[in-house]
């Protein structure tokens, strides 16, 4: 049965990057790179056709490499890959899609990647047309092989959706963090995507962009078309493709509604965080890009809580060098003055791979449970070092403190510890001022035995900073990034809040400062109990800042400890719920 295009269709999922976008949909397909077709001269013909000579080389090149790897591979799956990978090898011969795009290069005067991309879509015409599905399914190793050429011609790391006409809205199977961070938000309206969950690092960005999101929306690729109208309501987690009318006026009107609180919240941002019995407390930003700062500031943040660094080494080939680094945090650390920056090492591994730093690792080796954060940086420790050294030359100008993720012993403290030393003395052999002392250097909590080892961690580091995504996920055994088992994560599960309540004792008792940048931080819901467990210091995404500071305006600090210890002595998640939610109705 053909579908009606034009018919009004309504998707939920989850809504994980507040606000309403209204647009034309740009519908991606998997591992396409967007590319913009170009006239040459003439004269310029035999240079773009040597171009994509030169891309063909190179991917021929890739892809032996890949088959190096893959041969040391045993069994069915390792066999699979290397027919797969001869099969491409063929492709970048003497194939139709190379002579087709050469061809094409001459006959129309345009650049090598409109060719190879024109030229997929003719090879995918007329397979279509043959009507066979072992033959339809062969078009996407014709897009795969054809996608490197592409990737190779443009140096990707393109920029993904360069291309998308203004004001779209991104329509995807999967969306990457890395990808996510490449989105520009004055081209880029929203995004609704099937995959992906709430405490993914793709739902993160997105809130770190400002543009409205909805992950996890089941079935929604099938139905939409490039071009078509689409409705994201990333507050209520409702996609509506094709929309009325009447419909699209009535999401105006909520759009129009929520710019209105967005604005009275503004009013608080010089106004201090402190309940109404004067107990006062640290909102800070969580920052991935340097252009966020501007947000930062916007929202009144009194400090960064934490910089995820591995953002600034995505979308390259390259690791930065430490100049470039010491530039990129700068560029952060010069907007906040004397008010604190935590920047943390790298977390590498798992949703953020970072390919500059993973050439020749399996990618089953950097999985969650894997060499991850931490574990990744141990392991190549020259280059820990060098992220130390650049953290250090910045730190001269600012408020510096450093923070360690992944942690789950003490020894990995102390290793880091030493390598922090080895790279100040390096600066200072060369002659290079290094603030004394050193930077403070804490650890992220985010791991269960952490949490439960946070006395011994605490001898150790000088403050800890909770990362209840990744401890929720641990802890519960829920994959923070799959749409699966996104309604099974559950920050308010007794096992995660008694974590919490140890982790934050622990830090209180050797006297040493606690904060949480994990996303509950930035949700006004979970406050009153973060606070009632000894919480002072919270870190969010920017735009949270003037939630969680009117939540902590309105509440009493006596009341909120008291209702903590009720709730700690609860068993069951749906009581705790309960609890927390007449206690925020409440005040
Ligand atoms: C966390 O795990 O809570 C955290 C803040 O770190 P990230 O989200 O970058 O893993
Ligand atoms: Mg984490």
């Amino acid at each position: 049965m053909t579908k009606n295009p034009q018919k009004e269709q309504h998707f939920v999922g989850l809504g994980v990057a507040v606000g309403i976008a209204i647009g034309p949909a740009y519908v991606r397909q998997s591992g396409a790179v967007d590319v913009r077709e170009r006239k040459i001269a003439k004269k310029a013909v035999e240079a773009e056709k040597k171009r994509l000579d030169v891309a063909v080389r190179l991917a021929r090149r890739q892809i032996r490499r890949l088959q190096t790897r893959t041969t040391a591979k045993s069994g069915a799956n390792g066999e699979e890959l290397t027919f797969l990978l001869d099969a491409y090898l063929r492709m970048l011969q003497d194939s139709r899609l190379v002579r087709g795009a050469e061809q094409r290069i001459v006959d129309f005067q345009i650049n090598a990647e409109a060719a190879v991309k024109a030229e997929i879509a003719a090879i995918a015409a007329v397979f279509h047309a043959m009507d066979d599905s072992y033959i339809a399914a062969r078009i996407d190793d014709i897009r795969e092989v054809g996608n490197r050429l592409l990737r190779n011609l443009t140096k990707t790391p393109v920029k993904p959706f360069s291309a998308v006409p203004e004001g779209s809205i991104i329509v995807a199977e999967q969306l990457t963090p890395a990808d996510t961070a490449q989105l520009d938000p004055t081209l880029v309206a929203g995004a609704a995507v099937v995959g992906g969950s709430a405490e993914g690092h793709t739902a993160i960005m997105a809130r770190a962009l400002g543009l409205p999101t909805v992950l996890g929306v089941a079935g929604l690729t099938g139905d939409v078309r490039t071009g078509d109208t689409i409705i994201v309501d990333g507050t209520a987690g409702r996609v509506v493709v094709n929309p009325t009318q009447s419909t699209i006026a009535a999401f105006e009107r909520r759009r129009t509604e929520h710019l209105k609180q967005t604005r009275l919240l503004e009013r608080l941002r010089n106004l201090p965080a402190v309940t109404r019995d004067g107990t006062e407390v640290v909102l800070q930003a969580n920052v991935e890009l340097p252009i966020e700062m501007a947000m930062v500031t916007h929202a009144g943040a009194t400090g960064i809580g934490l910089l995820r660094s591995e953002f600034l080494f995505m979308n390259r080939e390259d690791v930065p060098s430490e100049d470039e680094q010491v530039e990129q945090l700068r560029s952060v650390i010069s907007v906040m003055g004397k008010r604190p920056v935590t920047v943390r090492t790298l977390d590498v591994g798992a949703e953020k791979p970072v390919a500059a730093l993973l050439s020749g690792i399996d990618a089953d080796a950097v999985s969650n449970l894997g060499l991850r954060g931490i574990r990744l940086s141990l392991v190549q420790p020259d280059i820990l070092e060098t992220q130390f050294r650049a953290i250090l030359r910045a730190a001269n100008t600012g408020n510096v403190r450093i923070l360690l993720p992944m942690i789950s012993a003490v020894a990995e403290v102390r290793q880091a510890r030493d390598i922090l030393k080895k790279a100040a003395a390096k600066l200072t052999r060369r002659g290079i001022t290094v603030p004394n002392p050193l930077p403070a250097l804490g650890v992220m909590i985010e791991v269960p035995g952490a949490a439960l080892a946070a006395d011994a961690l605490a001898q150790h580091s000088d403050f800890f900073s909770i990362g209840s995504n990744d401890l929720t996920m641990y802890t519960l055994a829920i994959d923070r990034g799959n749409e699966h088992v996104a309604h099974l994560f559950n920050p308010l599960h007794p096992g995660l809040l008694r974590l919490l309540q140890f982790t934050a004792d622990a830090a209180l008792r050797a006297r040493i400062p606690i904060a949480i940048c994990g996303e509950m931080a930035g949700d006004p819901r979970y406050t009153a109990l973060l606070l009632g467990l000894g919480i002072r210091e919270l870190s969010m995404t920017p735009s949270s800042i003037p939630l969680v500071k009117q939540r902590i305006r309105e509440m009493d600090m006596a009341a909120a400890n008291h209702r903590a210890g009720v709730i700690m002595d609860q068993v069951d998640s749906g009581r705790i719920a309960m609890l927390l939610d007449d206690f925020n109705a409440l005040a």
